[in-house]
């Protein structure tokens, strides 16, 4: 049914008034019949050519395209092509809103939805051409459609972005919620959790008798907690599927295996099964400590490998300091550091040199600007330095430091090597315009540039 009507814009229904009034009624009365009479076959062809759409399909089962949305479509057509009145056009765009809340719920991209009433509008226009409506007329109720499809998607969308908001800023209050949970303590809980299933397992599997039955690590209270509440709290996170499979592969694979043991003499046999739970239980438990680990490290805004700032945090400080400087005057200056050949060291000595190089990179940035400057990890191999008030004169300096510093610099392999590494550098200065990304693309370009150039040099973004 019908959500109670919100108020509708006014301007909307002064437009929807001005094309009814716009479109003489016989030529509207066509378009409704041309509508009533063939909304089946419509609605068939509607989903038909839109399940064509891999992007849409996910959304349009057979059986729910059969049983409920072919008989939604038509209802749907049948109420916005009979609108007469004011109090019925209202009641046709609480319909869109009801709908648009629908689609934000099942988070049905909105593009999918425009697809749709472009699809409608090529149905509709092609059924019209068979009325014998002359130009005129027919382009009117062309017109007339095409508007109202328009109006109803318009008020759909509306509903969809105010519900889509919702959600996110209730999305955003649990996580906040959560961050506000004691993590250290949520951690020790968890980890004495798993303790206990595992107790607990290896007890009955050593005392179990015939027709015991093994608790699944899903049914823990350690299992419940990641099925309800990390999936809120990590979600996103690296370690959560891998845990969420580490899971299964225990509680599908190997208990059934254990559930048969139980009870028989061969000691041996349930030894090696106890132990293949367990090898995956250490699994699991490193995991969640990881995911524990990273979660503290991203909410404190650092990049785990660098402990520099993470870049999910740039937009925030970079129009921060965008404000500040065109407040105050002050110029503020953005460098993209870039390690050249990077490949070449993984390739040479391993990712874990590379990571060390990366810290070391990282270390070495730190005590070469002030304290007061920003450090950003931006990409693999990227560094991003924000200079605070500084002038022209004052970055290029600062990155010709940076980039000296670093060809000097002896990079410490684990063996006890050094190696020798250079970076290019792009420089751009804020030039007071407001779209701080336009900055970082510039500095971006002068990096691009310094590459080409042939590397381990400093380039000067043009203003
Ligand atoms: P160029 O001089 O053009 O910058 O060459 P490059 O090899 O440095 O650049 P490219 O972008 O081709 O390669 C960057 C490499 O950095 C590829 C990727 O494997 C590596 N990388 C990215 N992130 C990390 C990381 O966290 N650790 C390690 N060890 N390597 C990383
Ligand atoms: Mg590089
Ligand atoms: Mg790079």
């Amino acid at each position: 049914m019908h959500t109670a009507a919100a108020p509708l814009p006014e301007s909307m229904e002064a437009d929807w008034l001005a094309l009814f009034d716009d479109v003489p009624t016989a030529t509207r009365e066509t378009l409704r019949e041309v509508v009533m009479t063939h909304r089946e076959s419509m609605a068939v062809a509607f989903y038909a050519r839109m399940m064509v759409d891999v992007d849409a399909r996910p959304f349009l089962t057979h059986e729910a395209v059969e049983k409920r949305l072919r008989f939604s479509m038509q209802r749907w057509l049948e109420t916005l092509f009979s609108c007469a009145t004011r109090e019925q056009f209202a009641a046709a765009m609480a319909m869109q809103r009801h709908v648009g809340e629908v689609h934000a719920r099942v988070e049905l991209p909105v593009n999918i939805v425009a697809r749709g009433a472009r699809v409608l509008k090529g149905e509709i226009a092609h059924r019209l051409l068979d009325t014998g409506l002359d130009g005129a007329a027919l382009v009117d109720a062309v017109l007339y459609a095409d508007n109202l499809i328009d109006l109803a998607f318009e008020e759909m969308s509306s509903a969809y972005v105010a519900s889509h908001e919702r959600a996110a800023r209730i999305d955003e209050a649990y996580r906040v919620f959560s961050y506000g949970q004691n993590m250290s303590l949520e951690r020790e809980r968890q980890r004495a959790a798993l303790l206990d299933w595992e107790n607990r397992f290896l007890q009955e599997m050593m005392a179990g008798a015939v027709g015991d039955e093994l608790q699944t690590l899903g049914d823990s209270s350690f299992g419940l907690w990641l099925h309800h509440k990390a999936s809120a709290i990590f979600e996103g996170s690296s370690e959560l599927p891998a845990i969420r499979e580490a899971i299964h592969t225990i509680d599908a694979n190997l208990l059934p295996l254990c559930q048969v043991q139980l009870g028989s003499p061969d000691r041996e046999e349930t030894r090696r099964l106890a132990k293949a739970v367990q090898m995956e239980l250490g699994q699991l438990k490193f995991l969640t400590g990881a995911m524990f680990e990273r979660f503290v490290d991203l909410e404190s805004g650092k990049d785990a490998l660098t402990q520099l700032l993470n870049r999910r945090f740039l937009p925030a400080i970079l129009s921060r300091e965008a404000e500040i400087s065109r407040s105050q005057a002050k110029p503020f200056a953005v460098l993209l550091v870039d390690v050249d050949h990077f490949k070449h060291i993984n390739d040479r000595h391993g990712h874990d040199a590379g990571d060390r190089v990366l810290q070391q990179m990282a270390g070495l940035l730190l005590n070469t600007v002030r304290s007061g400057d920003f450090l950003f990890r931006y990409g693999g191999e990227e560094f991003l330095v924000l200079l605070v008030e500084v002038d022209d004169q004052h970055a290029r300096r600062v990155a010709e430091k940076i980039r000296s510093r670093v060809e000097q610099e002896n990079f410490l392999l684990a063996n006890g090597q050094s190696l020798q590494i250079t970076t290019s550098i792009g420089l751009a200065m804020h030039d007071g315009h407001p779209d701080y990304q336009r900055l970082v693309n510039r500095a971006d370009d002068a990096l691009y540039r310094a590459k080409h150039d042939g590397r381990n040099r400093v380039v000067v973004a043009e203003r």
